[in-house]
């Protein structure tokens, strides 16, 4: 059988169940990945939805994949194109019979694939982002509970432990693949991060599956994850938090990854209440992945999950100001800056600024959520929508919004305005 695989946010060769199962199953694969033209563009509050530090970090990563494939004697074919035509050509050039990729539930992504199944292309779409897969929940998604610690409470109870972490399949080694002479290399300038608590210039940083996976050997054998609780909630520097997200968004580890190293950290080091809240915060970001596929476009609505009315009185004006850093409050700027100037943001810092744009500008959380999507190097849709609807109030959460007071923020983590006079 002839394949292609189409990489998403899986850029990694380990644990990528969707990769073994097309290895398995395939005679002679197409590897691809399609920068989608729908990034260069601009979205609806006019801004474009991809920025230079996300692109950056991809190229890392794509580099560092080819370079992987390469040792088994394979290419990974890059295009600049629309996603459903390219993929619907190529199937064509290479008379593919099937497509492999990993499923990404989102409403945007799932047009595609259905755009791709009209034309009569047999894709299989494998689910594999999330620290446990539905088959392992002890519920329906139907059933997902609104709140959170519901959610963590039923997954605890049973005890369900995440499946293991899978090495890429020896198939690799007989495949036939493909080198299409019509791909490409996305190149993208490199300019410095120093400033930036996740440095993508540096080679500690640096996006790919090589340089996530000895990032994360490393965590763990340091003293931070039995201190990660104390101080999570840090918004400067490279050592306040795991700094996983990145490389989870972009697929260069794998959730069950982390969960492997920590189990193994828990055993010979230590357990303690800051190792449990590193699996905590990996709860987190599967419940929003599981309540977007629950909820599907609803998301989007005007309304709350519940089919509440809220007001939004979205002020372009006032959107435009926080996104530039020229806000009236300067701790707000300092965020939006860093964020502008690097790509990344601390949680907390993300939920104050985030909290500032719906509850003191009384902007519209789509706009917030846009912005974040175009800056971050770690965007994640499940992530950051489900923050956003769970800051916001439009989540399903019944306890509704969370607001964050600007001053009393500042006072308890930036008392000596040691972080707003960096990002000034
Ligand atoms: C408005 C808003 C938007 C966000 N958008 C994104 C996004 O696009 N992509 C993204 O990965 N995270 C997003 N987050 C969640 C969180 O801020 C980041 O995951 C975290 O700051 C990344 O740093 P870290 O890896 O050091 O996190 P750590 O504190 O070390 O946490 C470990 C891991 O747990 C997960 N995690 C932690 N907090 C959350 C959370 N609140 N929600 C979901 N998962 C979490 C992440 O995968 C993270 O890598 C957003 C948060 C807010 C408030």
């Amino acid at each position: 059988m002839k394949s292609i695989y189409w990489f998403r946010n899986d850029l990694r060769l380990n644990d990528n169940l969707s990769l073994n199962i097309a290895l398995q199953e395939s005679d002679e694969i197409l590897f691809v990945y399609v920068h989608d033209i729908e990034n260069e563009k601009n979205c609806s509050w006019g801004f474009k939805k991809m920025s230079e530090h996300r692109k950056l970090f991809l190229s890392q990563g794509l580099q560092d994949l080819k370079k992987e494939l390469n040792k088994f004697g394979h290419s990974l074919n890059e295009y600049i194109e629309d996603s459903v035509n390219i993929l619907n050509m190529l199937v064509k050039k290479y008379q593919i019979n099937s497509i492999f990729c990993e499923s990404i539930l989102a409403v945007d992504e799932l047009k595609k694939v259905k755009v791709l199944k009209d034309m009569n292309i047999n894709v299989n779409q494998i689910w594999q982002s999330s620290l446990y897969i539905q088959e392992q929940l002890p519920f329906s998604l139907e059933e997902l509970p609104d709140v959170f610690s519901n959610f963590r409470k039923l997954i605890e109870i049973k005890g369900i432990k995440p499946n293991k972490p899978k090495k890429i399949t020896k198939e690799i080694f007989n495949i036939n693949s493909i080198t299409d002479n019509q791909s490409i290399i996305l190149k993208v300038n490199s300019t410095n991060y120093k400033k930036s608590s996740f440095p993508i210039s540096n080679q500690e940083f640096r996006g790919g599956e090589k340089s996530g996976v000895s990032y994360l050997i490393d965590y763990f054998e340091t003293d931070k994850p039995k201190i990660y609780k104390e101080t999570r909630n840090q918004l400067m520097g490279q050592n306040f938090s795991t700094k996983f997200s990145p490389w989870l968004a972009m697929g260069y580890i794998s959730a069950r990854q982390i969960f492997f190293y920590l189990k193994k950290y828990e055993d010979k080091v230590i357990k303690n209440e800051s190792t449990y809240w590193i699996f905590f915060e990996l709860l987190w970001r599967d419940y929003f992945r599981f309540s977007m596929i629950k909820n599907r476009e609803k998301i989007f609505y005007i309304t709350d999950l519940n089919s509440s009315q809220k007001n939004i009185n979205h002020d372009d004006n006032k959107f435009k100001l926080w996104t530039e850093g020229k806000t009236q409050n300067n701790f707000i700027n300092a965020g939006m800056n860093e964020l502008k100037q690097t790509g990344f943001l601390s949680n907390r810092m993300r939920q104050i600024v985030a909290s500032y744009l719906v509850n003191d500008l009384a902007c519209d959380w789509r706009a917030g959520a846009a912005w974040f999507e175009s800056q971050l190097i770690d965007y994640d849709i499940y992530s950051n929508l489900g923050n956003w609807l769970y800051i916001s109030g439009f989540g399903a959460d019944p306890r509704g919004g969370r607001y964050f007071n600007i001053e009393k923020q500042k006072k308890t983590y930036d008392p000596n305005s040691t972080y707003q006079d960096f990002w000034h």
